[in-house]
């Protein structure tokens, strides 16, 4: 890790939707292979913040630096940043018209102009990974919850991203469905992916997390590791969230 040298550097991103405020002064850096786990309440701007970094919202001042790319800057691909960076929704977003395997091997194939024998080659290596190699013909439909789940992150992998982000990728999921999914996101954390994930999992934030971010009203009121934040957490806002929620 070089501390000089983030692969995630936000800093004093403000971001307003209309004359609304969603992003504050709000400043971050995830070095490579960290893993930050961003909590708050709903509407506190978890999804905004993600979506930033992955270009899916543009920010209005401030600015974001993702493995050496200032966003900001025109001249860069905006294709090329997102090739970097996987995001795995809430509500699995599969193309269900399309198995499983053709699901893993559009963007590889048609993005990256991966030769196809190539694309399903390590498509097949990652339905393995999640658990699913025998679904690789279904379609969504015919898929549990967490079955899709696991898809999508497959899918994200797919194109060898250097960044997943994640928001609140088990919020959808019936309970029993919750584990299997957190159970991949465990895997990749061990080996060494950088991931930014949005979750109540508080379980898997104590695990798993080099450090929590606790977002509210649109800034960072709280950084710290999950030991400290959630033995002894600093501010009252804090405090009051995590009494209404552990
Ligand atoms: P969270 O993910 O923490 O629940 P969001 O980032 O989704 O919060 O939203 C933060 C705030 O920004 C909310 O008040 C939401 O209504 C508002 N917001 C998000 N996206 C838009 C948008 N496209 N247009 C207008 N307001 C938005
Ligand atoms: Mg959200």
């Amino acid at each position: 890790m070089n501390a000089a040298n983030p692969i995630i550097s936000i800093r004093n991103v403000n971001k307003f939707f209309g004359t609304f405020q969603a992003l504050a002064d709000v400043s971050l850096t995830v070095e490579t292979g960290q893993k930050v786990v961003v909590l708050g309440p709903s509407g506190s701007g978890k999804s905004t913040l993600l979506r930033t970094i992955n270009q899916l919202e543009e920010i209005s001042s401030g600015s974001i630096v993702v493995d050496g790319r200032d966003l900001c800057d025109p001249q860069n691909d905006i294709n090329r940043i997102r090739e970097e960076v996987g995001m795995v929704f809430q509500s699995f977003n599969l193309f269900r018209h399309k198995t499983v395997l053709d699901n893993l091997t559009l963007a590889p194939i048609k993005l990256k102009k991966e030769p196809k024998p190539q694309a399903e080659k390590r498509a097949m290596e990652l339905l393995d990974k999640v658990g699913l190699v025998d679904k690789a013909a279904s379609y969504p439909v015919q898929l549990s919850g967490g079955q899709q789940q696991r898809v999508a992150i497959a899918r994200a992998l797919a194109m060898n991203p250097k960044i997943m982000l994640f928001d609140e990728p088990t919020s959808a999921l019936d309970p029993e469905m919750i584990g299997e999914v957190l159970e991949v996101m465990v895997t990749l954390a061990r080996e060494g992916m950088t991931m930014v994930v949005v979750t109540h999992e508080m379980g898997f934030a104590r695990e798993v997390a080099d450090k929590v971010v606790f977002m509210d009203e649109g800034r960072i009121i709280e950084i710290a590791a999950p030991d400290h934040f959630f033995d002894a957490p600093e501010n009252d806002r804090t405090k009051k969230f995590l009494e209404q929620i552990l």
